[in-house]
C-alpha cells in the first residue's frame, strides 16, 4: 500500500524526499485542520467564553488527551505544549536542571541538547560529561555507570535515537541506571516518534521531549512530558498570561501543571493539527510502520554498500531513520548538489552534530532519513541518482 496518497507534498512535488530527519510531510489532514480552525473557529483558548473559543480549548485539549495516551502518560498535566524540542530542552535546561552539579549527555547529541548546557558555562569535565560509545554507536554503559558513580545526583540528557546515524540508544536501561543513581533523565525524543512507540511509563524517564514537525504535524509545534511527581519543583521557564490563578501588585500565584508551563497565547492551529498526525499513526499503527521502515533501512543500507566509493559508519541493526554515509575523495557538498539537480531531497553537511563530526574527523556526511512513506522505489531512484553523481564528480 502506498502511504504517499495521504500526503499532497507528493502529488505536487517531483522531489525524491528523504529528508524526513530535518522534517516530515503533512497529511491533508493535518493540512484540512488547520485551515478549519482559521476558517471556521479562530479565537483563543483558555480565555473567552463564546463557542468558537470554546470549541478552539476543547480541541487544544483534546490534542493533549491524545499525546497523553499515545505515549502512555499517566496524567494529562504531564503533557505540556512547546515550540519543539529545542524549547523543551531550553525550558528543562534552564529550570529544573540548572543548578545540578553535573549534566551527562552522550556522543550522539543534537546541538539543541548541546549548545544549552554550554550557555549555563558547563564546559567538558566541569560540569558537563559525555559518555562514550563502543562499535556501531552503541552507547557505552560501562563508562555511563563510572560517570555515575563519580556524580550521583545528576542530571543525565541523552537523545534517543540519533539525527546522524539512525542509532537507537537503550533509554529504558539509561533511565534505570541513572535512577540507581539518584539522578534524573531527559530524554531528547526528536526523532522517536516518526518511527517508534514511546510508553514513558514503561521507560520510566522523568522528562521525555517530542517533536511535533518530525512526526507529520505542522511546525512550531512539540511538547514535553514530566512526570506527575516533578511538577511542583519545576519552576516555568517563561511566564505571564494564561500561568496564573491570580495576580495582585504584591506578588503571582501560578495554576497548576500544564497551564503554568504554557505562557502566552499558543500555536493552537498546531497543536490541533498534532493530533491529526498522532491520529494517522493509529489508524497505520506503528507494528506496519516499523515494519515499513526496517525493510526500507535495511535495503537502503544494502544497496549503498554495493557501491565501492561508498563510506558507511555504521550496520542496520538498532538502527531506524537516518543513514549518513560519504563518498571517498569527493565532498559531501558536491555530491548535494548533484543529488538536487536530479530531484533527490537528502541534506548534506554536520546534521547539527559536530562534535560527533569532530571525533570522526569529519567535515559532514550526506544523509538520507527515511519515514514509512517512503518506498524501495525512492531508494532505487537516489542510488541511480548517487551512482551518476559519483561518476560525474570521479572524471
Ligand atoms: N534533537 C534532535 C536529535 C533533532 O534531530 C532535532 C531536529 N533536527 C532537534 C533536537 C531539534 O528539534 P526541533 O526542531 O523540534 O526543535
Amino acid at each position: 500500500m502506498s502511504y504517499k496518497k495521504f500526503f499532497p507534498y507528493f502529488q505536487n512535488s517531483t522531489m525524491t524526499y528523504l529528508d524526513n530527519g530535518a522534517t516530515t510531510q503533512k497529511p491533508q489532514s493535518v493540512i484540512d485542520s488547520e485551515i478549519e480552525y482559521y476558517t471556521h473557529y479562530c479565537a483563543n483558548t483558555h480565555r473567552s467564553n463564546f463557542g468558537d473559543a470554546n470549541k478552539a480549548t476543547i480541541e487544544f485539549e483534546n490534542t493533549r488527551k491524545h499525546l497523553q495516551q499515545f505515549i502512555n502518560a499517566k496524567d494529562s498535566s504531564e503533557i505540556i505544549f512547546t515550540k519543539g524540542v529545542t524549547e523543551s530542552i531550553n525550558f528543562i535546561a534552564n529550570s529544573f536542571a540548572k543548578d545540578f552539579k553535573t549534566v551527562i549527555i552522550s556522543s550522539l547529541e543534537h546541538h539543541a541538547n548541546i549548545v544549552p548546557w554550554h550557555m549555563q558555562n558547563r564546559t567538558l569535565g566541569e560540569g558537563l560529561e559525555v559518555v562514550g560509545y563502543k562499535e556501531n554507536f552503541a552507547f557505552d554503559f560501562e563508562e555511563f555507570e563510572s560517570l555515575l558513580q563519580k556524580n550521583p545526583n545528576s542530571f543525565v540528557s541523552v537523545t534517543h535515537i540519533s539525527n546522524v546515524f539512525g542509532t537507537i540508544n537503550d533509554i529504558k536501561k539509561i533511565c534505570t541506571l541513572a535512577h540507581k543513581y539518584d539522578s534524573y533523565v531527559m530524554i531528547d525524543g526528536a526523532q522517536s516518534l516518526a518511527h517508534t512507540k514511546i510508553d514513558v511509563q514503561d521507560i520510566d524517564c522523568d522528562f521525555f521531549t517530542v517533536s511535533g514537525h518530525k512526526t507529520f504535524a505542522p511546525t512550531g509545534v512539540g511538547a514535553i512530558y514530566i512526570k506527575q511527581e516533578l511538577q511542583d519543583k519545576i519552576a516555568p521557564y517563561q511566564t505571564g498570561g494564561a500561568t496564573i490563578k491570580s495576580v495582585t501588585y504584591e506578588k503571582s500565584e501560578l495554576l497548576p501543571s500544564p497551564y503554568r508551563y504554557e505562557a502566552g497565547t499558543q500555536n493552537i492551529a498546531g497543536v490541533i493539527g498534532f493530533a491529526k498526525a498522532l491520529q494517522l499513526i493509529d489508524t497505520i499503527g506503528y507494528e506496519t510502520i516499523e515494519k515499513q521502515e526496517h525493510t526500507l533501512y535495511e535495503y537502503l543500507h544494502n544497496e549503498l554498500e554495493k557501491i565501492e566509493e561508498v563510506v558507511l559508519y555504521n550496520t542496520t541493526k538498532d538502527s531506524v531513520g537516518s543513514k549518513s554515509f560519504n563518498i571517498k575523495g569527493l565532498l559531501h557538498d558536491d555530491v548535494g548538489i548533484l543529488l538536487d539537480k536530479q530531484k533527490i531531497a537528502i541534506r548534506v553537511g554536520h546534521h547539527c552534530a559536530m562534535p560527533i563530526m569532530e571525533k570522526l574527523h569529519l567535515k559532514g556526511t550526506i544523509r538520507a532519513s527515511l519515514a514509512f512513506y517512503n518506498e524501495i522505489e525512492d531508494i532505487d531512484k537516489f542510488i541511480t541518482a548517487l551512482k551518476k553523481a559519483i561518476s560525474m564528480l570521479k572524471d
